[in-house]
């Protein structure tokens, strides 16, 4: 049945495969998800639910994609480092980042009741995608790098923003309040103002959450002299740590090691 007249059609299809030997990004970002957000009543500045449900379906993605090498997100946004010898579907750029995010918002819907028993989803959530490629690691930690950056600088100026604004002040004014403030003036008022030190605040809201595969020891059973028995197992893993400086790339040389 090939060959038909029709066939030539295919022809029209570009081809968009990626450069070999570099490292893929996709990152994906929830449509609209200042409204998306608000109708589902988050807590603002942070919703930890909905937090933990992104890291959810990342684990996942990572289970999924064998090539996936590392994962980190922050508010509505998830990036996948993708192995720069990577082969998956001969590294066609519409197929990673259209099975990569497809996959991702099924995962948020099939598990949205996991964190929200109570909630309805009210909206389709739904994510855009880009790709970007990468030649050397080291620009993919300083990709990296640029997001846990941004996570910082976003999170401290939601928080003071967030805590103004349940202060009873209106939104225009909590904005007009922190225009042009710099980092230390903003950990000042919230100290002085709401007593809150910045420091304290829970590791996934100042640094994002990295998902990737690590070793750990388990114990498997107690044998009969009644020494634990202990093996190495890979697990996937959710963290809040910097990976701007050098100790976790260091503690964990495999994740954007080159071939
Ligand atoms: P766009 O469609 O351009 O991405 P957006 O409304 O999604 O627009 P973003 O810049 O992506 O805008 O910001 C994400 C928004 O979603 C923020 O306004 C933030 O308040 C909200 N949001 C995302 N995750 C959470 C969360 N865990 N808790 C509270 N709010 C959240
Ligand atoms: P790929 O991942 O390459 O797309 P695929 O398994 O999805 O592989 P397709 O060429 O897209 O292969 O073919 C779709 C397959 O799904 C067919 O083999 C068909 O048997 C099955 N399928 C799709 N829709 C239906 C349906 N409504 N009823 C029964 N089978 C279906
Ligand atoms: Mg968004
Ligand atoms: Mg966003």
């Amino acid at each position: 049945m090939a060959n038909s007249k029709y066939e030539y059609v295919k022809k029209f299809e570009v081809e968009d495969k990626l450069p070999p030997c570099n490292w893929v990004i996709l990152r994906i970002d929830g449509c609209h998800f200042h409204r998306f957000s608000a109708v589902h009543d988050f807590e603002k500045p942070n919703d930890v639910n909905a937090l933990m449900l992104m890291n959810s379906c990342a684990v996942a993605m990572l289970e999924h994609f064998p090539d996936i090498a590392f994962d980190y997100g922050v508010s509505d946004e998830y990036s996948f480092i993708w192995k720069e010898t990577s082969q998956f579907y001969q590294r066609r750029a519409s197929k990673i980042l259209s099975l990569g995010v497809s996959f991702f918002t099924s995962m948020y819907v099939i598990k949205w009741r996991d964190f929200f028993p109570h909630k309805e989803l009210k909206e389709p959530p739904y994510f855009d995608a880009r790709i970007v490629c990468y030649p050397r690691a080291k620009i993919v930690r300083d990709y990296l790098s640029w997001r846990q950056v941004d996570c910082h600088i976003n999170n401290q100026y939601n928080t003071c923003f967030w805590k103004l604004v349940q202060s009873g002040k209106s939104e225009k004014e909590a904005q007009e309040l922190l225009k042009g403030t710099l980092a230390k003036d903003k950990n000042e008022m919230l100290f002085t103002q709401f007593g809150i030190n910045y420091d304290k605040l829970p590791a996934m809201f100042k640094k994002g959450s990295c998902v990737y595969k690590d070793h750990v020891e388990e114990t498997v059973k107690i044998d009969e002299a009644g020494n634990p028995v202990k093996r190495r197992r890979q697990m996937v893993v959710v963290d809040h740590i910097d990976i701007i400086g050098n100790k976790f790339w260091k503690d964990h040389p495999n994740i954007l090691k080159e071939d």
